[in-house]
């Protein structure tokens, strides 16, 4: 009896298994797939057949896949028919007569799928010059929407792709092609290589009339590197194909093992929504205005970031394909590492260019988002779509760079990197988890490394370390930790980290001592017992992922003599410490001004950038009657540089930094500073380059339209809207929409958010004209206006397939409220809304708590800041 109902209950469970809800078991796993396709870039669908190798665990009458939108017209597992049953929009499930015994099968599927023309998910056109191109975008899981797949990341396996496509076409996918034949009816069949093992979400094909660049041979194994553009592009990837393969070399070279694939291809994809690059085994993928940029408008900012995004995606090629996450919750092993190797490569290859400072900002903003009680953990569950979607957040990619390259200088770089290179040999071809990680580089350098990395990546929030200087008796440092909290947040301070806290002496050139701190408070001290040092600075080389509040003194001095001794990284981290001290209410908002205004025309630029940052930041604090005195006290204090600078470069004399700070300093105080020359300045700019395309630097198109934007009428939008539609060039039609986004009368902001359901225009491309108006007063509220007026349109029109869902955006139209009444409206809209969009509730609940902490920092910090701009002449 008991036996019999054993046996009852195990076949029951072999017959009505329940669905999964986000993940597949394991009992089945694929060990190769081979697919065929016929594609064609003008049609609305494909079709596909796909043999699936699986291995079965334990017997099992139902096989689970993901498919989504996927018509199947035949399905067979070892030939055996297989009834099909779609669950929901992710799974379907293949139901055979008889149990399957364990051990390996054959899926068989005959299928049809959609492509799409408004999104970048699954498979979808893009059109250049008139002709339409495939390409695919399957990560996170949207593979599931080019074949039935096991489309998990731990799944790796081999892939042979074959593509029928027409003969005018070529086709680009992971490996190199291995053959082609022509086939009837103007088409051909292509077969490309076996690929190594990959996952689902790694796999890519590009489909169209492409012209190709030679780039030359990359690493050891001279693995060749192309420049794949649309038709009569070809002269558009100069830079990339100078660049690409050094990157690559330099990237070997660091990780000491060789590049994993055959072949680098990189594609230029005409337009994109909701990411910019992929790091597709062999086969990279970008947005057209990051690879591409016609060699005779090319500019400074777009070359560095093409260099910074391509290192990031070439660090994939080992960080994610060749060792790949084993679940979306350690995404950060993909994106933190390539965001951190990025950075460090081009500190080395590019030294003049700086980008250590850079970076901080990148740092700065992750910081942002991470002092706010819904933010993630770097390392967050997975347990919803919603939590897929917001995982590729600042938090995994610069909060997890910063943390990483804390870290690293703790251990030491050159341990780090041992432990870099065995974590990479160890798991080639495999996937892995934080935890292999970190004993990888524990083993190489430091024991107590995993537990206190782990600190920093199970638990949102940023350290605020306290530090006091003690000379009596022996010289030491006390230091302690809470949880930084901006005013008004509803968080507890009590959090705990480990952290790394590295301290220089100022009075001497001796390295910086770095102390664990690694419970609430406590006392190091310094290797020199003989001297107390009169200053000193708490986060040495600014590696450190944490807010320094100085005491007894130390601030004032070093934001006094003290500034010359710090180098610009330290000068502006101290800028951010103070402006962060200040939205925590444990400094004045008053005293960051001030620094803002002894900083401000500091001879590095991105220390003047932060200068100008604290600045903007109190902006929102200046009630309309002293923004007259806000806008003087702009133009007294960068109005000189500024106007020293103009807006056009000097061929012979302007070195790479000039012309960058042009860029940012120029427009601020033309905008901020309400400077009429200069606005006047930059719409006789801006007609002229309408006119004619010439008389702007490269660098600066976008600063000049959307300055004049800014000051400009009815006249000037109908111009842009009328140049738009003659105009080819990528990069000039991103500078012109920006440039739409940009007027300040209600009336035209208005047109330029209708421009955004204008059905003559890909709504991949104008999709950000819906934040019009959202850095004026005068108009910021016009966006939710708008997303509330409407709504069902824009959720029909906005690129919603896949897991990057443009409607998960809309709430974000709430940023710049700051009062109780915009609240309540954006409350009543939203809340019940967000849930319909993917990651919808995590940005919802974001936008709600800054707007509470503006609120809180408006009451707090008003006065103080309108007494400062009253007192400004
Ligand atoms: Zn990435």
């Amino acid at each position: 009896m008991r036996i019999l109902a054993l046996v009852f209950l195990s076949s029951l469970c072999l017959l009505a298994a329940a669905a999964p809800k986000l993940r597949l078991g394991t009992d089945i796993r694929p060990t190769r797939y081979a697919a065929d396709l016929t594609a064609v870039p003008a049609a609305a669908t494909f079709s596909g057949i796909i043999d699936i190798d699986v291995t079965l665990a334990k017997p099992a009458s139902l096989v689970w896949l993901n498919a989504t939108d996927l018509t199947i017209q035949q399905a067979t597992v070892n030939s055996q028919a297989a009834a099909v049953e779609p669950e929901g929009a992710d799974f379907m499930a293949l139901r055979l007569p008889a149990p399957l015994p364990a051990g390996p099968a054959k899926i068989h599927i005959v299928y049809q799928g959609k492509i799409s023309t408004n999104s970048s998910a699954g498979i979808f056109q893009g059109e250049d010059a008139g002709t339409p191109y495939l390409f695919t975008q399957f990560e996170s899981l949207d593979a599931r929407r080019a074949f039935p797949c096991f489309d998990q990341p731990d799944f790796k396996t081999p892939w042979q792709l074959t593509l029928n496509i027409r003969q005018t076409d070529n086709a680009f996918s992971n490996t190199p092609q291995v053959s082609e034949t022509a086939e009837p009816n103007g088409m051909k069949r292509v077969a490309f290589a076996e690929t190594k093992p990959l996952p689902s979400y790694l796999v890519a094909f590009a489909i169209g009339p492409f012209d190709v660049v030679d780039a030359g041979k990359a690493g050891r194994n001279h693995v060749p590197v192309r420049i794949v553009t649309p038709r009569g592009k070809a002269a558009q990837a100069t830079y990339a194909a100078q660049v690409t393969a050094t990157i690559v070399d330099r990237l070997e070279s660091y990780f000491g093992v060789p590049f994993p694939y055959e072949k680098l291809d990189e594609v230029a994809i005409p337009l994109v929504y909701g990411f910019g690059a992929m790091e597709n085994a062999g086969l990279v993928t970008y947005g057209q205005t990051i690879l591409l940029a016609d060699p005779a408008t090319d500019s400074i900012s777009r070359q560095r970031g093409y260099a910074s995004d391509a290192a990031h995606e070439l660090a994939h090629q080992w960080f994610g394909d060749l060792v790949t996450t084993a679940w979306w919750d350690d995404i950060w092993l993909n994106e933190a590492f390539a965001t951190w190797m990025s950075d460090r490569i081009l500190a080395e290859w590019q030294p003049d260019w700086n980008t250590r400072l850079t970076d901080l900002q990148s740092k700065f903003g992750a910081m942002e988002s991470d002092s706010l009680v819904t933010a993630r953990q770097i390392r967050q569950p997975i347990e919803s779509k919603d939590d897929v979607a917001n995982a590729f957040d600042n938090i995994t990619y610069e909060k997890g760079a910063a943390v990483i390259r804390m870290f690293e200088v703790w251990t030491g770089e050159r341990q780090f990197r041992a432990g870099v290179n065995a974590y990479l040999k160890r798991y080639a071809f495999r996937s892995a988890t934080a935890g292999d990680f970190l004993d990888s580089i524990a083993t190489a350098g430091k024991p107590q490394l995993a537990a206190a990395f782990k600190t920093f990546l199970d638990q949102p929030g940023i350290p605020e370390v306290s530090v006091e200087l003690k000379c009596t008796g022996q010289p030491r440092v006390a230091l302690s930790q809470k949880r930084y909290l901006p005013l008004g947040s509803t968080g507890a301070q009590g959090a705990q980290w480990q952290v790394p806290v590295c301290v220089r002496s100022l009075d001497d050139l001796s390295a910086a001592e770095c102390f664990l701190l690694d419970k609430p408070s406590a006392e190091f001290p310094l290797k020199n017992p003989g001297s107390c040092p009169a200053e000193i600075f708490a986060n040495a080389g600014a590696t450190g992922y944490y807010i320094t509040s100085y005491q007894g003194g130390l601030l004032e001095k070093l934001l006094g003599e003290g500034s010359d001794l710090l180098n610009a990284a330290e000068r502006v981290t101290l800028l951010h410490d103070l402006k962060a001290l200040a939205d925590s209410g444990d400094a004045r908002e008053s005293a960051a001004l001030t620094a803002a205004r002894t900083f401000a025309n500091s001879p590095e630029r991105q220390v003047a950038a932060e200068a100008r940052g604290i600045v903007t930041g109190a902006g929102i604090l200046v009630p309309a009657s002293l923004r007259p005195n806000y806008a003087a006290f702009i133009r007294r204090t960068f109005g000189a540089s500024a106007a020293d600078l103009g807006w056009s470069a000097q061929p012979d004399d302007d070195d790479a930094d000039t012309r960058l700070l042009r860029s940012s300093l120029v427009p601020f105080v033309a905008r901020e500073g309400d400077d009429g020359a200069l606005q006047a300045e930059a719409r006789r700019l801006a007609i002229g380059w309408l006119d004619g395309r010439k008389g702007v630097d490269p660098d600066m198109l976008r600063a000049v339209l959307s300055t004049a934007a800014f000051s400009g009428g009815q006249d000037l939008f109908d111009r842009l809207l009328a140049e738009l539609t003659k105009t080819q060039d990528r990069g000039q039609r991103r500078a012109i929409i920006a440039a739409l986004a940009g007027f300040r009368d209600p009336k035209i902001v208005r047109q330029a958010l209708a421009l955004v359901l204008d059905p003559r225009l890909d709504v991949r491309e104008t999709v950000g004209l819906i934040f019009s108006g959202l850095g004026s007063p005068q108009t910021q509220s016009l966006p939710f206006e708008f997303a509330k007026a409407h709504y069902d349109e824009l959720l029909k029109r906005l690129p919603r397939e896949g897991d990057l869902d443009a409607a998960a955006s809309l709430p974000l139209v709430g940023k710049p409220f700051c009062d109780e009444p915009s609240r309540r409206a954006f409350v009543e809209f939203f809340q019940d809304r967000a849930g319909n969009f993917l990651g919808g509730p995590r940005n919802y609940a974001q936008v709600l708590e800054g707007i509470r902490l503006c609120e809180a920092q408006r009451a707090a910090q008003s006065e103080d800041v309108e007494q400062f701009f009253a007192q400004q002449p």
